[in-house]
């Protein structure tokens, strides 16, 4: 197995043919460890301990302090000895924004205790930024944390929160200061969901599954160590996992939903005229090349980003991907159904998982339509990439010096 040669090994420019000790690591890693691919946990364990779980993280830390572009290639070695690539799909919020967020601002202890336990899947995470009047305006949440021995005690109401019903921990933002501008009295907290006080309750998607929640926060006691950043610090601590969570919905998306296309016009050739079918294979071919061009756009932003720190350039993914995936299902739908969107009699409401984005075209075009909701709605990724990308003039922002307590509503 160890002489066995890799497209890695052979690329010219290839990061890894580069590094011919970490090459010889890899294939280590690989020939060790394959026998553990039935026991994920144990494998993507002994993967972290490794440093290939995340070479662009620090080592310790799941990673060899590498470029972010070198996991892509120590992954195609890896899949060779049958052990496959890992995705955020079993714990998107853990390991797109929870990990490198905890980089960033978490102490070394904070990062022992979770970055292994996210990788491994064995802690799901949510997010519990948005509230009922503050989703696309994150920084005037109203959930408050009011000082108490040895911590804070955090009262208020969450919404939309994905994989509450399912997380062990939460990145929570919290109001510490009322009397201060928005954006500088909020501090942000990792929440352990089994605190006493915290209740969640599921919501139902159009699809009939349930990924979200709304979470109910009554007298939740959260200790000081539990901060990331320090107090009134939890705006920056928060533009930090958004970022994040931008490059890792715009970057994940389009590679997910292009193959269904596929199969589906296949299964459309004996069912239209040939004319239709001409029609339907260039809108095939549009798409296909519109989403291969972003997934290497992404993969280009992936490998300038260091570890932690993507900037407002995940905003062009996010935009661009979520909407190109919205018109995937769309074409999708039409081809396999014709526009029919037939579910299951009863309409049954199930309690989904996080890597569970639909079984049915009829179930992922219902799906994509918060794709370009969740995670920053479209028009706010205009602002972001019109402001910050390209240095247009500012939105209006009434309140910005207003101390949050005036701020009419
Ligand atoms: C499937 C799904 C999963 C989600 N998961 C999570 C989660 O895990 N955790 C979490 O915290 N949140 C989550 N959300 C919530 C999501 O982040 C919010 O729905 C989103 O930020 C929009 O907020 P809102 O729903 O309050 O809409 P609003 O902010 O009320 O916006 C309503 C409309 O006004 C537009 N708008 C608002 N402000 C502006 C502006 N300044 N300029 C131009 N247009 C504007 C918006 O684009 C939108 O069209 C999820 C949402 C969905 C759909």
């Amino acid at each position: 197995m160890s002489e066995r040669k890799t497209e890695a090994d052979s690329g010219s420019r290839s990061a890894l043919a580069e590094r011919p000790e970490l090459l010889a690591r890899v294939h280590a890693f690989g020939a060790a460890n394959a026998h553990l691919v039935r026991d994920l946990v144990s494998l993507r364990a002994a993967q972290f301990d490794a440093g290939l779980a995340w070479v662009y993280f620090p080592e310790g830390r799941g990673g060899l302090g590498l470029p972010r572009g070198v996991q892509a290639e120590v992954d195609v070695v890896l899949a060779d000895y049958g052990i496959p690539a890992p995705t955020i799909a079993g714990n998107p919020i853990g390991v797109g924004m929870a990990a490198p967020t905890l980089l960033a601002f978490a102490s070394g202890e904070h990062c022992d205790r979770y970055l292994k336990r996210i990788f491994t899947g064995e802690d799901i995470w949510c997010q519990l930024f948005s509230e009922p009047s503050n989703g696309s305006d994150v920084a005037g949440v109203a959930t408050r944390a009011t000082r108490t021995a040895g911590g804070w005690i955090v009262n208020g109401q969450k919404v939309w929160t994905s994989f509450a019903h399912l997380a062990s921990f939460g990145l929570l933002l919290v109001r510490t200061d009322p009397n201060l501008p928005k954006h500088r009295g909020l501090s942000y907290f990792v929440l352990d969901m089994s605190s006493p006080g915290v209740e969640v309750r599921p919501l139902f998607q159009i699809s009939g599954d349930s990924q979200f929640n709304e979470v109910f926060l009554t007298d939740v006691f959260v200790p000081d160590d539990a901060m990331l950043g320090g107090v009134g610090d939890g705006w920056a601590v928060a533009t930090a996992t958004l970022m994040n969570e931008r490059v890792a919905l715009g970057g994940a998306g389009a590679q997910r939903m292009a193959e269904p296309l596929l199969s589906a016009l296949d299964a459309a050739e004996n069912s239209c005229s040939p004319v239709e079918f001409a029609v339907y294979q260039d809108q095939v071919a549009r798409l296909w090349i519109e989403s291969e061009a972003f997934v290497s756009t992404m993969e280009r932003v992936a490998r300038a980003a260091a570890a932690g720190e993507p900037g407002p350039e995940g905003s062009i993914g996010k935009l661009w991907g979520t909407e190109i995936q919205q018109r995937i299902a769309a074409l999708e739908l039409e081809l396999t159904s014709r526009w029919c969107v037939g579910m299951p009699e009863g309409y049954p409401l199930t309690r989904s998982s996080p890597a569970d984005y639909g079984g049915s075209p009829a179930k992922r075009y219902l799906r994509s339509r918060g794709f370009t909701i969740e995670g920053g709605t479209s028009e706010i990724n205009r602002n972001i990439v019109g402001e910050r990308v390209l240095g247009l003039p500012p939105d209006l922002r009434v309140d910005k010096n207003v101390p949050w307590n005036e701020i009419p509503r």
